[in-house]
């Protein structure tokens, strides 16, 4: 399942009501509505992404495997050439930090059409590690630079996934990274009907349900070593951590809430979730080396 990038008028709503709460979170919320005019412009236009190499998905899938695992998309260098340009223009547009030289002269000495055709590399730690290595970012752009990457790469991977997901239901999906890209969640929701956890994918944007009391980057379910927290007047917001990989993933409670949310967009506007959960020493990389 799959509902990227939202629809322009269910942004202005979600928006509004996000400044209501917080008047701060304006600036960052339509620098969001603007990602996702572009999105919308270019996922719509863009013909099919195909693999590079054709994989049984159905056992694939059943294996535990994501569709993208060993595998990479075919992505198409003047494309991509012409979304990392509009990704450029609107960081230029909107003053944001980025590094000395043409980003677009970098991504092209670093062939990074191919790089970014394979999901494992769009790992923020990976990621992170590419463009310090190679793009000499260093840490004030670093978030940034990561962020119009993937802006730039991503209707690449909505493109394929909301072709996957017309095809597989991921029923029997029982993993807590991306069956489509294999990237570990970057919010879940818990449903208001009951309460039952929905993991979006923050590259491809994906949904899919995941055991509520297991941490999606190392299966634990040991309850000791897993917990949550929230600020005490905004407890439909919550972080769960888990002690034992120190992943975390935002979570939430639509039900209490009272309303449903743009996943994307509540990431955006909680990041001072993140803030506490990286000051509490969790992060969003999960164990290992990202590679899953
Ligand atoms: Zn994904
Ligand atoms: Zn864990």
């Amino acid at each position: 399942m799959q509902n990227y990038p939202p629809p322009q008028d269910l942004v202005e709503r979600e928006i509004d009501a996000y400044i209501r709460e917080n008047e701060k979170t304006a600036g960052t919320l339509r620098f969001y509505s603007r990602v996702y005019q572009l999105q919308r412009k270019w996922t719509d236009k863009m013909p099919p992404v195909a693999t590079r190499k054709e994989q049984p998905a159905e056992r694939q899938l059943s294996e535990g495997r994501p569709l993208l695992a060993d595998n990479a998309l075919v992505i198409s260098e003047a494309l991509f050439n012409e979304t990392m340009s509009a990704v450029v223009s609107l960081a230029e547009n909107e003053s944001l930090p980025l590094p000395a030289g043409d980003l677009k002269a970098i991504c092209r000495s670093m062939r990074a059409v191919e790089f970014f055709s394979d999901p494992v590399n769009l790992s923020m730690d990976k990621l992170f590690f590419f463009l310090s290595e190679y793009a000499g970012a260093d840490e004030s752009v670093l978030s940034t630079l990561a962020f119009l990457v993937r802006t730039a790469v991503k209707p690449f991977y909505v493109v394929y996934a909301r072709e996957a997901g017309e095809k597989f239901s991921f029923k029997i999906w029982d993993r807590g990274i991306c069956p489509v890209c294999g990237q570990l969640p970057m919010l879940a929701v818990l449903s208001a009907e009951n309460g039952a956890r929905t993991l979006e994918c923050g590259l491809c944007h994906t949904r899919w349900e995941f055991y509520r009391r297991t941490c999606p980057a190392c299966h634990n379910s040991d309850h000791e070593s897993l917990s949550f927290f929230y600020l005490p007047e905004k407890s439909h917001r919550r972080v769960y951590v888990c002690h034992k990989c120190r992943f975390y993933v935002k979570t939430t409670v639509l039900k209490d809430l009272g309303r449903p949310i743009i996943p994307d967009l509540e990431n955006a506007a909680t990041m001072y979730l993140d803030f506490l959960a990286h000051k509490e020493g969790y992060s969003l990389f999960g164990p290992g080396d990202g590679t899953h």
